[in-house]
């Protein structure tokens, strides 16, 4: 059986277990926290040599092939692949018949047309017939409202209007120093991106499931399990500050007249969270990490 003879299977999995490929950027900025996302995931990926193809996982049936992010969509539309991590930007542009089961949460970006400083064009409708050079040609072509010359440039896009070469650009933006840096200000955006896990149309039930086992993942990156002791009578101003999604849980303390509080909390609201709750009389504040989310 080919799969027990490639060893990839952990002890006691059944030996008829299809090993699942997922397709995971080999170098530029997805990788690293692609492969973060197995690991929390709880796969167990092996670390991968600079020169790695391959690496298998040692707690699921779950192979990666390292690929060129730009090729995933391909991988995962010929079926050579089960599910790939890439960039949805990328996603889009090749056009590919995948479908995307889970966004990711990292490599966030937008794509965005952005022009040199001194020039007069305000608003992507005003780039009818203004030559555009990108990387991104089928996005530009289809999100920009106007007809545009597509000038198709791979690298250092934002020189092309220094260069007289193009008019404006059509280019990924993160913090949006590298337009600055080179004179360009944005004129709109015209895709929100990150990254996201991908499979065929009629997708594997492994890769559905791998789906779901990231998105528990994700969601809770963006929770922390907040503890704290109050007093009995500062229970409910203390529940209003964190309503959460579910009502908090108020456990009985040994010490007369004291309460725990613990509840799911956004990560981004401890900052403003903490000093109203040391306001509302809460002490011995304790903020955890939440590794997974399900139900
Ligand atoms: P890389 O392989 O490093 O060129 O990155 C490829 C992917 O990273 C892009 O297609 C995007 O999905 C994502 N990304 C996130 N932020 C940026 C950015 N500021 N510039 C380019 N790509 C970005």
């Amino acid at each position: 059986m080919a799969a027990s003879r490639r060893g990839r299977l952990p002890a006691g999995a059944p030996a008829a277990a299809k090993i699942l490929r997922i397709a995971v950027p080999s170098k530029g900025r997805l990788r690293d926290p692609a492969i973060a996302l197995l690991e929390d995931a709880g796969l167990g990926p092996e670390t991968p040599g600079d020169r790695a193809l391959a690496f298998p996982c040692r707690n699921a049936p779950v192979e990666a092939l390292l690929v060129r992010a730009d090729d995933i969509p391909e991988y995962v539309q010929d079926g050579v692949v089960d599910c790939g991590i890439t960039g949805l930007d990328i996603v889009r542009e090749r056009g590919a018949n995948v479908t995307e089961l889970q966004r990711l949460g990292f490599g966030a970006c937008t794509l965005e047309a952005a022009v040199p400083e001194e020039s007069a064009f305000v608003s992507p409708e005003d780039l009818t017939g203004a030559r555009i050079a990108t990387s991104f040609p089928r996005l530009a072509q289809d999100l920009l409202p106007v007809p545009i010359a597509l000038v198709d440039v791979h690298g250092s896009v934002e020189l092309a209007p220094r260069l007289g070469l193009a008019d404006a650009i059509v280019d990924l933006v993160s913090s949006g120093s590298t337009l600055r840096t080179n004179g360009l200000r944005s004129i709109g955006v015209l895709l929100e991106s990150e990254a996201v896990l991908i499979g065929p149309p009629e997708p594997h039930a492994a890769a559905v499931q791998l789906a779901g086992v990231f998105r528990s993942v994700v969601d809770a990156r963006g929770m922390r399990y907040l503890m704290l002791n109050a007093p009995e009578d500062a229970i409910d101003a203390i529940c209003a500050l964190v309503p959460g999604s579910r009502a908090p849980s108020v456990l009985p303390l040994s010490e007369p007249g004291m309460v725990a509080v613990h509840s799911l909390v956004p990560a981004a609201d401890i900052w403003r969270l903490l000093p109203e709750l040391e306001g509302a009389g809460a002490s011995s504040i304790l903020i955890v990490p939440v590794e997974r989310m399900l139900g």
